[in-house]
């Protein structure tokens, strides 16, 4: 059987180049398909391809014909659901579960969300007081930023792409994007749904490869390039930025996080648990919104330890489409060194491992794969690297804590600020620390339930600007208020 080659998408057209790379299977480290690296001409040719097409048709079509595509794409990925569903297990290794209930759905339904609430909002419009007594009437209008490079993350591949994607069509924009190198199946599939529902050449173009020294770094360099949104590692952010100074891009970033979780002693412990569970080990750690940091008031603290210990040791390291299919592998080898590493050093610094810190034994393929075990430490302080350093693995550790004051301050006590979890039956309680945490997302008793039209993103070391709904739509349009002297 000859191997898939994915390739790129510029100007409407399906391009192949001279260097191709290995797309890995992480469940059992099999060749998925090889993948054209853009080079730089590549990247050239794409951001000149959307900067005449964002002067052309797609910013002159009406908003309400925009959607009728967005929607239409929405029904592209659905027609093809289990192709995306099979891609995006394949990259990935996640369980079948996660990818046909999460990534896809959520994929498709980004481009309604966005149709649908692009056709709603309302802008400004403020009457004023003249010294003629005839007044002045102010009101704001949205128009497209121009090109704008979209750089997207592994872990929900589809689903986080396309989050960006979506509000940036709607608004009118052309776009260059960019999935991560280890998952490139879904977003090529989604190139041909975008082609197949009649977007003008140019308007959206996809390119392969990696960040530094190849197609991430020339995109985010080009000076052709309006805006940058970016999902991914807090260093990348930082690195972009760096990049994206020269010409003053406008930035928008979701970044890593090193989230806590918070029970208190009045908790429901039964759903703290689960919920723990959940927040600790989905998608085996890989969520930017993952607990890796749990404060277990001292009252509850072994009770705790030791069931979560027990849930955690239940999951099953199995195939995507297994029966009792809980956890798959990390990305890739190269992660799971990293996530050994950080397991060895807590170990070094003193923490108590209370399950896993290793590699599953298997006695078929996955022995090949990137698999790791659910793992559980105790006993570090708030300077070790486990809790000051995302890891990005199924990984926590657990402090106990005695009084309010002192495990918010704690939690605060980062260089991160993306999400919190806590868990009490006491609303005053949780609407009091809440307002405390720095973060820019907090769950009362729930741990990822998302509202689209809420507000998204993190504070500090985790990123830039919001997403979500409404803020979504203000980044990627600029405002030109109009003055008329009545
Ligand atoms: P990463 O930063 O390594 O890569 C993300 C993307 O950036 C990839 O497409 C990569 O090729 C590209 N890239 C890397 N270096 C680049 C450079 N110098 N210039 C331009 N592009 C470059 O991140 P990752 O390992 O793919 O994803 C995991 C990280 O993403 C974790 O830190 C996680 O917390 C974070 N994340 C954050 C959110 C959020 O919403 N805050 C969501 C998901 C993931």
């Amino acid at each position: 059987m000859t191997t898939k080659t994915h390739k790129n998408y510029i100007a409407g057209e399906f391009i192949s180049s001279d260097h191709l790379f290995d797309n890995i299977n992480p469940i059992d480290g099999s060749l998925i398909s090889r993948v054209a690296e853009a080079d730089q001409a590549m990247v050239d040719n794409a951001v000149l391809a959307a900067v005449k097409a964002s002067s052309g048709e797609w910013s002159a079509i009406s908003l309400s014909e925009r959607c009728k595509v967005l929607r239409k794409i929405a029904d592209g990925i659905d027609a093809r659901f289990d192709e995306f569903v099979e891609a995006e297990i394949a990259d990935t290794g996640k369980p079948y579960e996660h990818a046909s209930k999460i990534d896809i759905p959520r994929g498709a339904e980004n481009f309604r969300f966005f149709s649908d609430l692009a056709k709603t909002v309302s802008t400004e419009c403020f009457e004023m007081d003249t010294p003629d007594g005839n007044g002045a009437l102010n009101y704001a209008i949205r128009k497209p930023m121009g090109v704008i490079a979209v750089i997207a993350p592994w872990n929900l591949p589809l689903l986080l792409l396309t989050w960006k994607l979506a509000p940036a069509l709607a608004m009118g924009n052309c776009i260059v994007a960019k999935p991560s190198e280890e998952t490139p199946s879904t977003a090529t599939l989604l190139a041909e749904v975008i082609h197949d529902a009649g977007v003008p050449p140019g308007v959206f173009n996809l390119l392969h490869g990696f960040g530094p020294n190849s197609t991430g770094e020339y995109l985010t360099k080009h000076e052709d390039i309006d805006a940058i949104t970016f999902t991914g590692e807090s260093a990348t952010g930082s690195e972009i930025m760096r990049v994206a100074a020269k010409d003053v891009k406008s930035l928008s970033f979701e970044l890593g996080g090193k989230n806590a979780a918070i029970i208190f002693e009045d908790a429901d412990f039964e759903a703290a648990i689960e919920g723990t569970m959940k927040s600790v080990f989905s998608n085996c750690g890989q969520v930017c919104l993952c607990s890796e940091r749990v404060y277990v008031h001292e009252s509850l603290f072994e009770k705790f330890v030791l069931e979560l210990k027990k849930r955690a040791e239940m999951l099953v390291e199995n195939w995507p489409e297994g029966q009792s299919m809980n956890l798959g592998p990390l990305i890739s080898q190269e992660h799971r060194k990293k996530v050994l590493d950080c397991f060895n050093r807590a170990i070094n610094e003193g923490g108590k491992l209370i399950t896993g810190g290793g590699v599953p034994k298997f006695s078929d393929t996955r022995k090949a794969g990137s698999w790791v075990e659910p793992t559980i430490f105790t006993g570090l302080g708030e300077e070790a690297s486990l809790l000051t350093d995302e890891v990005f693995g199924p990984v926590c550790h657990i402090s106990p804590f005695s009084a309010e004051n002192e495990v918010i301050d704690t939690v605060n006590s980062t260089k991160y600020g993306l999400a919190a979890a806590i868990w009490t039956k006491d609303l005053q309680k949780g609407h009091r620390v809440s307002k405390q945490l720095e973060v820019g997302v907090v769950w009362v008793n729930t741990w990822f339930l998302r509202d689209l039209r809420t507000p998204f993103g993190g504070i500090k070391l985790s990123g830039i600007g919001r997403e979500g709904g409404l803020h979504s739509l203000d980044f990627y349009s600029e405002l030109t208020n109009i003055c008329i002297k009545l």
